[in-house]
């Protein structure tokens, strides 16, 4: 299993243990074990410690220094950590990897308070002795620290400051390398780091600065001793590093100084003014370590994941490319942070999808109350909880991913848009269409003649007033989909649809009733003609007696109030019709159809008059008219003298000339059936089918039915006729005998 360490306090704390029991982080985390392993707890651990949700306000430390100089000591009396120490009676190494802990120390006075949220790396030590093995180590957990931390405290014992060829050089020859091959790559971007050398068992006889002026000469040294790139042949370690200075007193010899001078040491661990060049630690600058230039600009929650990422390329010895890293990092925690918010936006959303789906598979879209506000404030949340966290990373790739989850939200709340819009779409119609029958059949009940059009501009106002309430409820500020002035013109392009549909049901109504009223009209006028024929006073071709028309004219008077009353209508249909706003083709189609119909309404008055019985019985009252009465319109008493034949005769035959006149439908004047195809019309270009399916074929006017107009105003075919004449004659005959009989035994009627 993993490997542990054995602390002070004899707890085991391997890295398998700690996973789950904060107790065993009691000692911080160990990042990188013995066998440079790196530990996935460390992500746990920082959210134990409320670290993950700091953004940047976290800082880094990294201790180095020798094997057994008293680094975890100094570190656990600075930051109250419990990194495991040596016991003073044992002498073997006892930091191992790379353990991390957070500062404990809380200082109550403001003025002395460290900074939030600090984390201090241990770094397992090199011995002098044994360089070489451990070097390789060295190398990789420095270029770790370099890559993460913001200070580097070198640990070092007074007696060794000079000592050009010691350890501590070659560590830090070690760190310069590093750092020109870290940041050598991102030169605009380059961290600066702060070297801050404790020099330990400081005695003060020999005065700090001189140590100072030692340390920075034999660095001046070392980093000239190196090969530097191309173009940074002549940089300094200035350009890259800040240097503090700080002596502690011996812990042992001198136990309440160093205690004391801790203390003081602690307190520069808070944030430091921007644009210090410089970090020099003496008793007139009492600046902050912590400088933003320093920070590696890692948000708290992916500190674990880059760390991961570095330690990886570090190990597989592979080019440490700060930038692709950070790039990945920004990838991996932006997709981590969309995932997050999605879950929030999924909580508010599904519900309104689920809901529209079922309407759309019902087949009765559904407008969903409340979804506006719930798609704004999702919309809102969404973008801005992943801002406040993602944008913290490369800005690149946070754009890009932000643009990415902009999408995937848009897409579906631009479907839910439409899904409403389509509903309210749907469900106006609806409405609109049953406000406007409602209002006409109410109109007709009241009996008055109600205003369709204006019906039907109330009732269009309404519903574009109530669609595009329902939009706007539904508007998603900042979203680019969110408008509805396309939805808008089709809304109203339907309205006008159904509108001309319920225009064109109300024109078919208007039209019964106007047919109705012609077919009453002419039942009583044509009427009226063919009962007078009963009178037959005058007989043919005699001048007009009286109030006695002429029977050779009757289908021109037929003809001429046909005309009169067809007109009369056509004029109240064009009033109705034009009062709601109907087209100009609308009232032609009408009209054109009025007269049709009108004149099938006539042709079948004509023919129920003409009906055999009711003819028969016309023509024995106008035979009887003629031969029971005188010119003078008195009834004759028969003599025997009388010339009862002569009267019978006569009257028989201007009887009989009825029969071929009423046969066919034809005017006096020029003896030609009306001008029917003229008087039609042509049939208007904007005729639909649908108003020609209940149409009667008209002869002479519908060519292409194969009847002639001949055949249109023939009443009576030629059997007829002759039926009609013999029967006619019988009748007469017996009204003629009876005359003899009545006159031969004077019996008077
Ligand atoms: P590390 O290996 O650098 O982490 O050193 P440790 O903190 O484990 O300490 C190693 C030994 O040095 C222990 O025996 C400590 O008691 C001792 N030590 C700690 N601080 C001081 C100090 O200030 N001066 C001296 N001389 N010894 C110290
Ligand atoms: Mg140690």
């Amino acid at each position: 299993t993993a490997p542990g360490i054995i602390t002070t306090n004899g707890h085991f704390a391997s890295v398998g243990d700690a996973a789950h029991d904060p107790k065993a982080y009691e000692h911080g985390v160990q990042v990188i074990d013995g066998d440079k392993e790196f530990n996935s707890n460390l992500s746990r651990y920082l959210t134990l410690e409320d670290v993950t949700n700091a953004g940047f306000n976290y800082h880094l430390i990294s201790v180095f220094g020798s094997q057994s100089t008293g680094k975890s000591t100094l570190l656990n009396k600075l930051f109250g950590t419990q990194f495991s120490v040596m016991a003073d009676r044992e002498r073997r190494q006892t930091t191992k990897g790379i353990w991390l802990s957070k500062n404990k120390v809380i200082h109550e006075d403001p003025k002395s308070r460290m900074a939030d949220n600090i984390l201090v790396m241990d770094v397992e030590g090199t011995d002098g002795r044994e360089r070489g093995e451990n070097q390789d180590f060295e190398r990789k957990s420095a270029l770790f620290a370099l890559a993460t931390s913001e200070v580097l405290i070198v640990n070092i014992w007074e007696h060794q400051v000079g000592l050009y060829q010691g350890a501590n050089m070659g560590l830090l020859k070690t760190v310069f390398e590093v750092n020109l091959q870290l940041f050598l790559k991102d030169k605009n971007t380059t961290p600066r780091s702060l070297l801050f050398f404790v020099i330990r068992d400081f005695m003060g006889s020999t005065p700090l600065k001189n140590l100072e002026d030692t340390l920075l000469e034999d660095l001046s040294r070392i980093w000239a001793s190196l090969s530097k790139p191309e173009g940074l042949e002549h940089s300094t370690i200035h350009d890259y590093f800040d240097f503090a200075f700080y002596g502690l007193p011996h812990k042992g010899y001198k136990p309440e100084e160093f205690s004391a001078e801790v203390k003081k040491l602690g307190t520069r661990f808070r944030e430091g003014r921007k644009g210090r060049k410089e970090q020099v630690l003496g008793e007139s600058n009492d600046g902050g370590v912590f400088l933003p230039e320093y920070h590696r600009r890692i948000p708290a929650d992916g500190f674990a994941h880059y760390a991961e990422g570095i330690w990886d390329q570090i190990i597989n010895n592979k080019d440490l490319d700060l930038p692709t890293q950070q790039e990945l990092l920004a990838q991996f925690r932006c997709d981590e942070i969309a995932r997050g918010v999605v879950v929030a936006f999924d909580e508010a959303i599904i519900p309104f999808e689920d809901k529209q789906a079922e309407g759309i598979r019902a087949g009765a879209p559904l407008v969903l109350g409340g979804l506006g506000p719930a798609m704004r404030s999702a919309r809102m949340k969404t973008l801005k909880n992943f801002e406040t966290e993602a944008s913290r990373y490369h800005k690149g790739v946070y754009k890009l991913k932000k643009a990415e989850l902009e999408g995937k939200i848009d897409t579906r709340l631009k479907a839910l848009f439409h899904g409403q819009l389509n509903a309210a779409h749907k469900a106006g119609v609806k409405e609109f269409s049953e406000a406007v029958s409602n209002a006409v059949k109410a109109g007709q009940k009241k009996g008055a003649s109600y205003d369709f059009a204006e019906i039907v501009k109330q009732e269009t106002k309404a519903a574009i007033e109530r669609f595009e309430k329902e939009a706007r409820a539904t508007l998603v500020e900042g979203a680019p989909w969110s408008n509805y002035k396309q939805e808008l013109h089709l809304y109203q392009k339907d309205l006008a649809e159904v509108s001309g549909q319920l225009r064109r049901d109300e024109m078919r109504r208007l039209a019964t009733r106007v047919e109705r009223w012609v077919r009453s009209r002419l039942s009583d006028s044509v009427g009226l003609e063919f009962n007078s024929l009963g009178s037959g006073r005058g007989g043919s071709g005699a001048p007009e007696t009286g109030d006695k028309p002429a029977e050779n004219q009757i289908w021109d008077r037929i003809w001429n109030l046909f005309v009169e009353t067809v007109l009369d209508a056509e004029r109240r249909f064009t009033d109705r019709a034009t009062s709601f706003d109907a087209s100009v083709d609308e009232v032609d189609v009408g009209l054109w159809r009025l007269r049709r119909k009108s004149w099938v309404a006539l042709r079948e008055k004509v023919e129920e008059e003409m009906m055999e019985g009711n003819l028969l019985l016309k023509l024995r009252e106008n035979f009887e008219d003629k031969f029971r009465y005188d010119e003078a319109g008195v009834p004759r008493i028969w003599r025997p003298t009388d010339d009862i034949e002569g009267i019978y005769t006569r009257a028989r035959e201007s009887t009989l000339t009825l029969i071929p006149l009423l046969s066919r439908f034809r005017l006096a004047d020029n003896n030609s059936p009306p001008p029917l195809d003229r008087w039609v019309g042509h049939t208007p270009s904007s005729v639909t089918a649908a108003d020609e399916e209940d149409l009667t074929p008209i002869g002479g006017v519908d060519e292409e039915e194969g009847k002639s107009l001949e055949e249109e105003v023939t009443i009576l075919n030629d059997a007829k006729r002759q039926d009609l004449t013999v029967r006619f004659k019988k009748a007469a005959d017996g009204v003629y005998v009876e005359a003899k009989r009545s006159a031969i035994g004077g019996i008077t009627q």
